[in-house]
């Protein structure tokens, strides 16, 4: 009898588990782009023409290697709508009853696929270095659960930049050499850019009449939609930006939306590229002499570090974790985040590059978008749904750790262990945002104060009982509390205008 192998649209691997536990001359492959995925939240056109685009490649792909695929696209006038009702429709037209699939990396598709009638098999995904079940004997006992000491786990068991068993050159962690502020003119070599072919072209004029009114800009697209596409930028940013990433690192620059950042994470999330074959590549930069200790140790403690542990605390905390909401923050996520007009350059210049790329790297959304959404108390729930819509990379395993945990702190501190907040002086610090901003990044009160040093002291103030203990947090504190009382007064009820103003719909 047939059986059904299910991919999902971030399952776009040869090797995935449930094409190897599958049989390509006698079982199915479904694949389908459906309005349920395409809809769970405005996605950015770019993220959506990604992921159809790489779906559509991916199928002929297996075709190519004997596989029957049965693809749905999303205006076949059969479309069913959802996951489900693809497999269901798919297995009566097959007779197959059964499904092997690779455990999607949400819960919510998970449960989904857990009630069809079907009988459903799930494999793990082994495309992660460190497994769930890894990662939860790693957890087990442990009172905090630092990605530090995780990431150390994965060197040692990869040799990743490994002397024997102590780390390369002494340290776990160069991080005292990276994170410099940007000199003048700092500038890198174009990302790569791929133009769009036939398939792509339809995929495009399909989602630009589906989904041309959402949040973001469709064209001109230029995203690698295919694997050896993917691996071409990889290796270009392995060339030509991966010796400076540790330096230029937290540095943001109007105009200049990547640096040396290597905006591979779209491809990874789908399935494209490796996450160990990456690191290994960039240790090779490394060992021959082409990077430096500081940068390759930076960029692979991204990878095997972050992103494996992100992944397993997504799925050690549970279903609940994206209702989290630690410091009871129930603001509305204001429309300027949508595009609307602001007078914060800051925000300005992270949101139009998220609407014209689909991009930002880490610092501009932890330390711009997420840090304001913090400091003014937006809902948690609500700034998730954000990031989870806006950028191409976006899959719920992997940004609501880094949203909900790491940059509202509604986890109550699984993840991070103290607040990601600043006042405007890091924002100024690490880019030249604050020079064309209307309002004055060293004006703490009055006519044209930056918001954000209103906003940082309004933070710590509501939330002192929660904050004064945590010995992270203490000097904060004891600045505030040095500051004298009318000054404080002023300073809280400013922060408390610009809210109000800024929730009544006026721009700020
Ligand atoms: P680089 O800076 O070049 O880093 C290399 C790789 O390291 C990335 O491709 C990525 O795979 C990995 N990486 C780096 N930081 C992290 C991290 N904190 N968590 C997981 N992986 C990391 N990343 C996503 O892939 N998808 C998301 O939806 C996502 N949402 C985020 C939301 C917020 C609020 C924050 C603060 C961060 C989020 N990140 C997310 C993490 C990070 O910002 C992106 O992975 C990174 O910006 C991708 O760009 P890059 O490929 O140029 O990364």
């Amino acid at each position: 009898v047939t059986r059904l192998v299910l991919v999902l649209g971030d399952q776009l691997t040869p090797t995935l588990s449930a094409l190897r536990e599958g049989d390509r001359g006698r079982d199915l492959v479904v694949m389908a782009e459906v309005a349920d995925e395409a809809g769970y939240v405005p996605h950015h056109p770019k993220k959506i023409a990604l992921i159809f685009a790489a779906m559509r490649k991916f199928a002929d792909e297996l075709r190519d290697e004997g596989w029957q695929v049965a693809y749905t696209r999303l205006d076949d006038p059969e479309n069913g709508g959802s996951i489900p009702s693809e497999l269901l429709r798919r297995a009566e037209e097959a007779g197959a009853s059964e499904v092997l699939v690779t455990t999607p990396g949400e819960w919510r598709l998970i449960d989904a696929l857990k009630h069809t009638p079907l009988k459903t098999r799930f494999h793990a995904d082994d495309r992660f270095i460190c497994s769930g079940q890894e990662f939860r004997d790693w957890a087990e006992g442990r009172k905090a659960l630092r990605m530090e000491y995780f990431y150390r786990e994965m060197r040692r068991k990869t040799g990743l930049l490994m002397d024997g068993d102590k780390p390369e050159g002494g340290e776990w962690n160069y991080d005292s050499e990276n994170r410099k502020p940007p000199p003048e003119g700092i500038e890198r070599q174009r990302v790569m850019h791929f133009t769009p072919d036939e398939t792509v072209e339809e995929v495009l004029d399909l989602v630009e009449d589906r989904f041309g009114d959402n949040f973001g800009t469709l064209r001109p697209f230029w995203f690698a939609t295919e694997r050896g596409q993917a691996r071409r930028a990889c290796s270009q940013f392995m060339r030509e930006a991966l010796p400076k990433f540790g330096d230029y690192q937290d540095a943001m620059m109007r105009g200049e939306h990547f640096l040396y950042h290597a905006v591979i994470s779209l491809y990874m999330n789908l399935g494209l590229l490796d996450p160990l074959e990456v690191c290994r590549d960039a240790e090779t930069e490394y060992r021959e002499g082409r990077a430096p200790l500081n940068a390759v140790e930076g960029f692979i403690r991204q990878i095997l570090g972050w992103r494996e542990y992100v992944r397993g605390i997504y799925f050690l905390e549970g279903r609940d974790y994206t209702a989290r909401n630690g410091l009871g923050h129930k603001r509305a996520l204001p429309p300027l985040y949508w595009g609307a007009e602001t007078r914060m350059r800051c925000l300005s210049e992270a949101v139009g590059q998220t609407r014209d790329e689909a991009y930002a790297h880490h610092i501009q959304r932890l330390m711009v978008t997420g840090n304001f959404a913090l400091l003014a108390g937006v809902d948690p729930a609500e700034v998730h749904e954000w990031y989870l819509a806006v950028y191409a990379d976006a899959y719920e395993w992997v940004e609501a750790p880094n949203t909900v945990g790491m940059s509202q702190f509604a986890d109550g501190g699984v993840i991070a262990s103290k607040p990601y907040v600043s006042s405007g002086n890091y924002i100024n610090k690490m880019s030249d945002y604050c020079k064309g901003c209307d309002y004055v990044v060293s004006r703490k009160t009055g006519e044209g104060a930056c918001p954000f040093n209103l906003l940082y002291w309004h933070f710590l103030d509501r939330h002192r009982d929660r904050f004064e203990g945590n010995p992270r947090m203490a000097q904060m504190y004891r600045t505030f509390d040095r500051m004298d009382a009318d000054r404080r007064e002023t300073v809280l009820k400013e922060a408390g205008a610009f809210l109000k103003r800024m929730d009544a719909g006026e721009v700020v």
